[in-house]
């Protein structure tokens, strides 16, 4: 099934007001590259100015709390993304899963409430460098899909990203042939649980992805775009990711 590449950049805990200046170029290059979709994920504060200034530009959260409201200092609900203008938010983040001791139910419970108000849920799983070394990658990652993933997703509002700790922020990448292994066991693995959904979902790679190896990257089965990280904090380096989705 042909499904549309889609390329998500991930500021994580970087970027004030002045930083919205990257988005221009951005927002230029996903609308002459209308066959990808293109989306950033700023932190919680820029959302509403990101998407009063880039308009053309899908902008989206990098976490939501489960619930739509209550006593949770310092969390944000989707509801509230949603107000701010957001299209989509990323669930379950490895340095969210490491750092908050977020559990796969937690994250099942956050793509929930990401739907409930009309968000697409970018789902994030991927095993840790002694995982990989152990040979427990495949089981690891499929795991977090039984478990993060809720049986009534569809295709239209459940994204994956498949994010190799090991290879975040790190400059280093898993070999085409483990990202391929990888990602036709997510989908086996997502249709044990959704059934023919499953061919419909967008499945992005994630971890050190940049303008030289995303070509290769975005051609491999199963790879229906990315998760970007540090190449998205300017958009120098994040159009020719864009670029080379469009092919
Ligand atoms: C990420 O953390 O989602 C990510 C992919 O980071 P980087 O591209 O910097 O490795």
């Amino acid at each position: 099934m042909a499904r549309r590449k889609l390329i998500a950049g991930n500021w994580k805990m970087n970027g004030h007001l002045d930083h919205l200046r990257e988005l221009h170029g951005i927002e230029k290059a996903a609308k002459s590259h209308a066959d990808v979709d293109v989306a950033i994920c700023p932190p919680a504060t820029l959302i509403a100015p990101a998407v009063q200034r880039t308009p053309g530009l899908t902008i989206g959260g990098q976490d939501c709390h489960e619930e739509d409201r209550g006593a949770h200092t310092g969390c944000v609900a989707a509801p509230m993304l949603a107000e701010a203008g957001a299209k989509c938010v990323i669930v379950g983040h490895s340095e969210r899963r490491a750092d908050q001791g977020e559990s796969d139910a937690d994250v099942q419970g956050k793509a929930l409430a990401a739907h409930r108000h009309g968000l697409q849920a970018i789902i994030c799983v991927g095993e840790t460098e002694e995982q990989r070394d152990a040979g427990e990658a495949e089981a690891v990652v499929t795991a977090q899909i039984a478990g993060s993933v809720p049986p009534e997703a569809t295709a239209d509002w459940l994204v994956i990203a498949y994010e190799p700790v090991w290879a975040i922020g790190t400059g280093r990448i898993p070999t085409i042939d483990d990202v391929a292994a990888i990602h036709a066991a997510i989908r086996a693995k997502l249709g044990d649980i959704i059934g023919g959904e499953a061919d419909g979902v967008r499945i992005l790679y994630g971890g050190s992805m940049n303008g030289d190896n995303a070509s290769d990257l975005l051609a491999v089965d199963n790879v229906d775009g990315g998760l970007v990280g540090g190449a998205s904090l300017s958009a120098d380096k994040f159009v020719p990711i864009i670029e080379a989705a469009a092919g």
